[in-house]
């Protein structure tokens, strides 16, 4: 009579146990597993957008700065014109310098064209 009872008791905390021990390795371990790969997921996904973020702003800044150097360089070809220009002896409108040419000028009222003072336009 004692022992049967010394074996119930035994299966009786015993089956609790088990029963813990076969979800926590069957149900919660797998399961945190399954979040942590999820959480690494999500990170490595928002590092991907901060870098693709990061290279397109970078991208965005490179462009600006390459239209501020060209829209400086246009102010500086023309205000060289505007400085460099002569007045026209047909009609008395400004001149500009042609490009290339050395020391010739073009009207821009007439359009007729003249020698003059060297230029390096
Ligand atoms: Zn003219």
């Amino acid at each position: 009579m004692k022992e049967p009872a010394l074996v119930i008791a035994i299966v009786f905390t015993s089956v609790p146990i088990i029963i813990f021990i076969v979800i926590y390795v069957f149900v919660v371990i797998p399961r945190e597993m399954a979040e942590e790969q999820e959480r690494k997921r999500i990170e490595a996904e928002k590092r991907e957008k901060l870098r693709l973020v990061t290279e397109e702003r970078k991208r965005i800044e490179a462009q600006e700065r390459r239209l501020e150097l060209e829209r400086r360089k246009r102010e500086a070809y023309e205000h060289n014109m505007q400085a460099l220009s002569l007045t026209c002896r047909r009609c008395g409108k400004i001149a500009p310098p042609i490009p290339g040419t050395g020391n010739r000028y073009r009207c821009g009222g007439c359009g007729n064209q003249f020698a003059g003072a060297a230029h390096r336009m």
